[in-house]
C-alpha cells in the first residue's frame, strides 16, 4: 500500500496546523504511523489522496449512518445552496427540523440547533444551571461531552470530590464545579449526591458509551440516575449526540426505555454538515434567551445547508423505520465473524456491541467501565489497527473508541472485514 501523498501532506501539515490536524485523534498517535489524507469517499468506502480504498468502520464518527454521500442528502444540499448559504435570520426548515426532532425524540419538548456537539453540551449544561440555580454538574471518567472547559476533567478516584483538570488551560476553579463518578457505579453517584447536597445541577452521561470504546449501561443504571435525579431535582441530561438516531429512531431513551429531561444530539442530526442541537423540558428550555435569562446564540445556528442535510438525513431514517434491523444484522454478522476470528486464535479479547456500535477490546475482562476498558493490550491494538488499514479495513485510530456501521456496507463487505481480520491476528501473532 502505497501512502507518498498522505505522507507528503502530513509533513507540511505538522509545520502549519498544530500536530498536522484539526482533532487530535485524527494523528494516529495510538497506534502510531502516519495519519492517510482523504480525498473522497462514497458508500460503504473512503479514498485516500493515494487511491487506495477502505471499507468504513468510522463513517466520520457516526454521522455517515447511510454510508457516504447518500443521493438523497445530496440533493437536499444541492438545492439549497441555490438560495445562498446563510441568512443569520430565522427559516421554514428549522422550525421543520425543530418538529422532526421532536417527533422521533419524544422527550424533547423544546429544541435549539447549534454547530456542534460541543456546542450543545455545554449549553445543555448552562441551561440546567440556569435552571436549578446550582453550579455542580456530575460526569462519568472515561465520557466524553465535546471539549468545553467543564467537561475536560477526571477524578483522582471515584471519591475524589474535587475534580482534577484533564487539560492545561482549565482553571480549578472550573474544575471543582465537576464532579466524577465511573460509569455503572450508582454507589458513588449517591455519595457525591449526599457530600453535595442540592448543589448539583445536572448529571449528564453518554447513555451508551462509545467514547471509553463501546460501553453499555448496566442492568439498572439508567433506571437508577432516573430515580436519583428526580428525587434530588437534578436535570438529567443523556448525551446522545453519539446514539441518537444511531440505536433507534429515538436514540438510547428509546432503546432503554428511560425518559431523560434533557438530550444533546450531534454527528447524524447533521448528515455530515456540523450541526448539534440540544432540548428537552419546555419548563428547562424556556429559561433561554430571548424569553429567559440563559443566554446562548449562534450566527451560523441553523445554518440552511446544514438544515437542509439533517432533515434530509431524519427523513430518511423516519421513513425507512427498517434499517436499524438491518444496522443490527450487518454489526451481529461482523462481530461474530471476529469473534470467530479471534477465538480460533486464542486471543484475549472482549467485544462490546449495541447495536451498530462496537468495540474489539484486547483484554480478558469484561468491560464495563473506563477503568477496565484501560486494562486493554494498547500495543497489541495498534498492531492490530495497521494490520487491518493494510488489508483495506479503515477501524477508529484508538482502542478507545467505537466502530459505526452503515447501512452501506455489504454482505461481500463483511467477509472482508472477518477475512482481513483473521488475517491480521495471524500477521501479528508471527
Ligand atoms: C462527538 C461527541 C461530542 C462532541 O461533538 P463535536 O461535534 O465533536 O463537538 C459530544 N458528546 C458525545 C457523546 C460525542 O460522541
Amino acid at each position: 500500500m502505497l501512502t507518498t501523498k498522505s505522507q507528503d501532506l502530513f509533513q507540511k501539515a505538522q509545520k502549519i496546523i498544530p500536530g498536522g490536524v484539526n482533532s487530535p485523534v485524527r494523528a494516529f498517535k495510538a497506534v502510531g504511523g502516519n495519519p492517510i489524507f482523504i480525498k473522497s469517499a462514497k458508500g460503504a468506502y473512503i479514498y485516500d489522496e493515494d487511491d487506495n480504498a477502505y471499507i468504513e468502520l468510522i463513517n466520520s464518527w457516526g454521522p455517515m449512518l447511510l454510508g457516504h454521500a447518500h443521493p438523497k442528502i445530496e440533493n437536499a444540499v444541492r438545492n439549497a445552496l441555490e438560495h445562498s448559504f446563510s441568512y443569520g435570520a430565522p427559516t421554514r426548515r428549522e422550525v421543520e427540523m425543530a418538529e422532526m426532532i421532536i417527533k422521533m425524540v419524544p422527550s424533547i419538548e423544546k429544541v435549539r440547533m447549534v454547530n456542534s456537539g460541543t456546542e450543545a453540551t455545554m449549553s445543555a449544561i448552562r441551561a440546567a444551571r440556569g435552571f436549578t440555580n446550582r453550579s455542580k454538574i456530575l460526569k462519568f471518567e472515561g465520557c466524553y461531552h465535546g471539549h468545553a472547559d467543564s467537561f475536560l476533567i477526571a477524578a483522582g478516584s471515584g471519591m475524589a470530590t474535587m475534580g482534577i483538570p484533564d487539560s492545561l488551560g482549565v482553571t480549578k476553579g472550573v474544575a471543582q464545579d465537576t464532579l466524577t463518578a465511573p460509569y455503572n457505579d450508582l454507589a458513588t453517584v449517591e455519595m457525591l449526591i449526599s457530600a453535595n447536597k442540592e448543589e448539583i445541577a445536572c448529571i449528564i452521561l453518554e447513555p451508551v458509551v462509545g467514547n471509553m470504546g463501546c460501553v453499555a449501561p448496566a442492568q439498572g443504571f439508567l433506571k437508577g440516575l432516573r430515580e436519583i435525579c428526580t428525587r434530588e431535582k437534578i436535570v438529567l441530561i443523556f448525551d446522545e449526540v453519539m446514539t441518537g438516531f444511531r440505536l433507534a429512531r429515538g436514540g438510547a431513551q428509546e432503546l432503554y426505555g428511560i425518559t431523560p429531561d434533557m438530550t444533546t444530539l450531534g454527528k447524524i442530526i447533521g448528515g455530515g454538515l456540523p450541526v448539534g442541537a440540544y432540548g428537552g423540558k419546555a419548563e428547562i428550555m424556556d429559561n433561554l434567551a430571548p424569553v429567559g435569562k440563559v443566554y446562548q446564540a449562534g450566527t451560523l445556528s441553523g445554518n440552511p445547508l446544514a438544515m437542509a442535510a439533517g432533515l434530509a438525513m431524519l427523513h430518511e431514517i423516519n421513513d425507512n423505520p427498517q434499517i436499524y434491523k438491518q444496522l443490527d444484522d450487518i454489526c451481529l454478522q461482523i462481530t461474530e465473524g471476529i469473534a470467530e476470528g479471534c477465538d480460533d486464535l486464542g486471543i484475549n479479547y472482549k467485544i462490546n456491541r449495541v447495536g451498530s456500535m462496537f468495540t474489539l477490546f484486547f483484554t480478558d475482562m469484561e468491560v464495563t467501565n473506563f477503568e477496565t476498558a484501560k486494562t486493554s493490550d494498547l500495543a497489541f491494538f495498534g498492531k492490530y489497527f495497521q494490520a487491518m488499514l493494510k488489508r483495506g479495513v479503515y477501524l477508529a485510530p484508538s482502542q478507545f473508541e467505537s466502530m459505526f456501521i452503515s447501512t452501506a456496507i455489504s454482505e461481500e463487505n463483511i467477509k472482508q472485514i472477518i477475512k482481513a481480520n483473521k488475517e491480521s491476528l495471524e500477521e501479528i501473532l508471527g
